[in-house]
């Protein structure tokens, strides 16, 4: 008898190329194999009677064969067919004709006087009744025909190397083999009531479609059950964590809110008096908050951070990209200073405030000087994504040295040229190196500078500004190309030196797994001591590690610096710190810039990974945290990729909002649209033009973006127009967009940076270039940026060549500015993965539920896994304890909230 945790390799009646192929798929155990689930059925069911009428649908007929022949027709083409009578004719039957063109074996198979069934749609050729190359077995053996026909039969999701046929049979044997105790249930009875083999069974082979649908239905539920149980353990986990109430009286935001020249609606209220209650509570808020764009979210985060400010705690405000970092920091200055509230900004172009600048003086703080560093420092954890899960992100592969994939984590060496030996201060110069690009390019997680070379361990981030569907990454080339040339110039000049200092060749490796970072971790940390060239009991300041930064901060009081001659002269951190601090996501892994960190608040959540947060969620004691997106995100999708977060909707638009009048229009209609254009301008309006680029970090395109540019001058003329690519440096872009905040720009020719948040009233028409080229949820957003004032606006979308699929994509948007409505309609047409990058999510993939179609089980799932961990939050009850087990098995690593 076999296990479902049997290796299908001790099944030796699988060929091996057989089991290759399945291991291609993943598929290695019984348990994999049963669990491959069909993607449909077809109805084989035999009908008694062989039809007289044209069938849409196939259906499956069986008879013994009473003649062959062998016609040809077009010179060499040939058409075999049999003709078949059924098995107990009466005058009435009618016999099946079946062909088949040019397919020489057929021919070699059947012969007059056989049985055969066949599968296919019955159609009329005159006054034959024909089936045009049917799916057909020959009868020799009744039970090995009943896998195949006479029944419901699956269908499996395609498999290279493998045919339906043989994978059909190999599950058909492996069910009949398995012992049927062998199937641990995974949802409880009060969700499931059949046993788990039965619907195994049933799923593969069902005896009737109702048997099929209620063996579909248990499967899905434990499947979501067990999605379900995993997102309600990080939700326990983490509000089991400690942390403490961030919610002042209340003065300070009433003060700002009566500021405003605007009166709340009704949901921005309803919002903010959510998250005041989980910032009174001592235990972490996790708060999502979605409204759509223009909706007001940024006055809801202010009037949190306030309460957090009040009861004196820092909060911070991440958006992703600099632009966005910027205008909050914009608006955060205009509407808070006066109330005495002390703001600063950070982002790697611009640092600003009024008091001193922690974040900076630490730059002159070399690496912590603990002895000793083995099996010290605490380890980075990782998620090992495999390239298809980091979804839109893009690589290209003309930037070798070798493949390079999204998220990677690299081991690197670079030893110095001609054994140069770095002194003392050279050392300390490539470690700053280092650290400088670190959390804007990179991260890094441990370096060490010996004599003659450097390891460090770390991961290219994406580059900045690149929007959600053509994320670009640092490539290992660029980075090692500017750490050698920046340190390189630095070393020669402070030594007084020429020459080269560092080897063309970089030693680089993969890192592949969490075992393989943790030892190259400690490699890295031991290396000067395992080396020789520190003593045991000697310390040796040029290693670092992150955690390294938060020491620097504790100890940097100066009686504390004495364990390191460097640090002796590292300045204090002033008292006078910024209340709120305004900044890209970087911020994140700006451990120092906060010292009392009760709220972040994070804008834009879609760009913004699970993972991410995690860190943020990590800290302890742990802030609140309150993510902020304007993608609506339906239903079923709250309830998983953001499961593990309570969830606010401002579901009503402030009510001084003009209309936004959308229309497509055709390449060829460009003339009018430039009339109409040049109204509006005149008129004092302000405009946007969107031009979609495939690739923002590709210099053809900045080239392109240029002839763009100079095309619309001369169509706008005299008005003036600017410029905004993803490749203006971040100053410039400022500048850029603050002449056209002004209103000394009439018209904006922009790629996608546009895209999130940005804030201009006057701004009333949107021309979208080649709009059938972006998604709708992203055209969605950029039309977000108009119709923000009084005035009435009008987003245009131009397109040419019109599929189908790109006109109904269009419809959507001229029918309706509703957000939630867009994103409905998107997941309609596209289908939930896509919408949101269910894969960042960090949760299992679903091999048989659908997010959509199963949005009801989703809830019933839901339901359970809550209300077993109301009961037992510790999961600690007997019965539990296989839940408890669902759970690490599904994560990996053990339920420590649990354990
Ligand atoms: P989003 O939700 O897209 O981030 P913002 O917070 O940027 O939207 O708000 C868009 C604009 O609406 C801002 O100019 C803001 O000052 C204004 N606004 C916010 N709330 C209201 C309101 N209740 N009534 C009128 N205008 C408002
Ligand atoms: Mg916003």
């Amino acid at each position: 008898m076999i296990n479902v945790s049997t290796n299908l390799e001790e099944l030796s009646w699988i060929p091996r190329p057989r089991l290759l192929a399945l291991r291609r798929l993943g598929i290695e155990t019984v348990e994999d194999l049963l669990t491959h689930f069909p993607r449909r059925h077809e109805d084989r069911t035999e009908f008694p009677h062989f039809p007289r009428e044209e069938s849409d649908v196939p259906i499956c007929l069986c008879g013994e064969v009473i003649k062959t022949s062998l016609r040809r027709f077009g010179g060499w083409k040939k058409i075999f067919e049999a003709t078949l009578q059924e098995p107990q004719p009466n005058a009435l039957s009618e016999p099946l004709v079946c062909r088949w063109f040019n397919l020489h074996y057929v021919q070699k198979m059947i012969m007059t006087g056989q049985r055969i069934v066949v599968f296919g749609k019955p159609r009329l050729r005159g006054k034959r009744i024909c089936m045009d190359h049917p799916e057909f077995e020959v009868i020799e053996n009744d039970e090995e025909i009943s896998i195949h026909f006479r029944r419901i039969t699956p269908i499996y999701p395609a498999t290279e190397g493998l045919s339906q046929r043989v994978l059909r049979g190999i599950i058909y044997r492996v069910l009949n083999d398995v012992s049927g105790t062998a199937w641990e249930p995974i949802a409880p009875r009060s969700l499931v009531r059949a046993r788990r083999s039965d619907a195994v069974r049933a799923i593969h082979f069902p005896e009737t479609w109702e048997v099929r649908d209620a063996a579909r239905e248990h499967l899905v539920l434990s499947e979501f059950f067990a999605m379900q149980m995993l997102i309600a353990a990080r939700r326990f986990e983490s509000s089991a964590r400690p942390a403490q109430a961030h919610c002042g009286a209340g003065a300070l935001p009433d003060k700002f809110l009566k500021s405003l020249p605007f009166e709340l609606t009704r949901a921005q209220r309803k919002v903010i008096s959510e998250i005041s209650r989980d910032l009174a509570a001592n235990y972490p808020m996790n708060r999502l908050l979605h409204g759509d764009v223009g909706s007001g979210k940024t006055v809801v985060a202010i009037a949190a951070m306030l309460l957090a400010v009040e009861a004196g705690y820092q909060a911070a405000f991440m958006a992703p990209t600099q632009i966005l970092a910027e205008q909050h920091y914009e608006v955060l200055r205009r509407w808070l200073e006066r109330l005495g509230v002390h703001i600063a900004l950070r982002t790697g172009a611009r640092q600003e405030e009024s008091g001193p600048m922690p974040l900076f003086t630490r730059n002159e703080n070399l690496g912590s000087a603990r002895l000793q560093r083995a099996g010290d420092g605490i380890l980075p954890s990782r998620t090992f994504l495999e390239s298809e899960s980091t979804l839109g992100a893009h690589y290209s592969r003309r930037r070798l040295p070798h493949f390079e994939k999204p998220w990677a984590i690299y081991a690197v060496t670079i030893a110095t040229a001609h054994r140069r030996s770095l002194s003392l201060q050279a050392r300390t110069i490539v470690l700053n190196a280092w650290r400088h690009f670190h959390n804007t390019r990179y991260e890094l997680f441990a370096i060490c500078v010996m004599p003659h070379h450097v390891h460090a361990l770390f991961q290219p981030w994406p580059k900045n500004e690149a929007s959600d569907e053509e994320t670009t990454f640092w490539s290992l080339a660029e980075l090692m190309r500017s750490l050698k040339s920046f340190s390189a110039r630095e070393i020669n000049r402070a030594e007084g030196k020429v020459g080269s200092v560092w080897e063309k060749e970089t030693f680089d490796r993969y890192i592949r797994s969490d075992r393989d970072l943790a030892d190259k971790f400690h490699y890295i940390l031991r290396n000067p001591w395992d080396a020789g060239i520190a003593k045991p009991n000697e310390d040796y300041p040029w290693v670092w590690t992150q955690d390294d930064e938060v020491h620097i901060a504790e100890s940097s009081s100066p009686q504390n610096a004495t364990t390191s001659t460097l640090q002796a002269c590292a300045p204090q951190i002033s008292a006078d710190e910024p209340q709120i601090i305004v900044g890209t996501h970087a911020l994140l892994y700006e451990d120092v810039s906060f010292s009392n960190l009760g709220l972040a608040v994070i804008d834009e959540q879609h760009k913004f990974g699970v993972a991410q947060r995690a860190r943020l969620t990590a800290r302890e004691p742990a802030p609140d945290v309150l993510v902020m997106t304007a993608t609506p995100i339906p239903r079923t999708l709250t309830m998983t990729i953001y499961g593990d977060l309570d969830v606010s909707t401002i579901d009503e638009m402030p009510r001084n909002r003009g209309r936004i009048v959308t229309a497509v229009r055709d390449t060829s209609k460009l003339g009018e649209v430039l009339s109409f254009l040049r109204t509006e301008l005149e008129r004092g309006r302000q405009l946007y033009v969107i031009y979609p680029l495939i690739d923002e970090s590709e210099k053809l395109d900045a080239k392109a973006a240029a002839a763009e540019y100079e095309l619309w001058r001369e169509r706008l003329h005299p008005f003036r127009c600017e410029l905004l690519h993803g490749r203006i440096p971040a100053a410039e872009k400022q500048q850029v967009m603050d002449r056209f905040r002004r209103g000394d720009t009439n018209a904006l020719i922009s790629t996608t940076v546009l895209e999130v948040g940005v804030d201009v009233p006057n701004a009333t028409v949107m021309l979208i270039e080649n709009a059938e080229r972006f998604g709708l949820a992203q055209l969605h957003q950029l039309r977000g940026r108009i119709g923000r004032g009084e005035h009435k606006s009008y987003c245009i979308l131009l397109s040419s060549n019109q599929t189908q699929e790109a006109s109904a994509k269009l419809a959507v948007l001229e029918r309706t500015t509703n957000g939630f409505e867009v994103a409905e309609a998107d997941w309609e047409l596209r289908g939930p993965g896509d919408v949101l990058g269910t894969a960042q999510s960090g949760l299992p993939a679903l091999k048989i539920g659908d997010l959509k179609r199963d949005a009801d089980l989703m809830r019933r799932a839901r339901a359970a896994a809550i209300s077993i961990f109301e009961m037992d939050p510790r999961l600690e009850l007997p019965e539990n304890q296989r839940f408890r087990r669902l759970i690490v098995e599904q994560q990996g690593q053990s339920f420590s909230h649990v354990s």
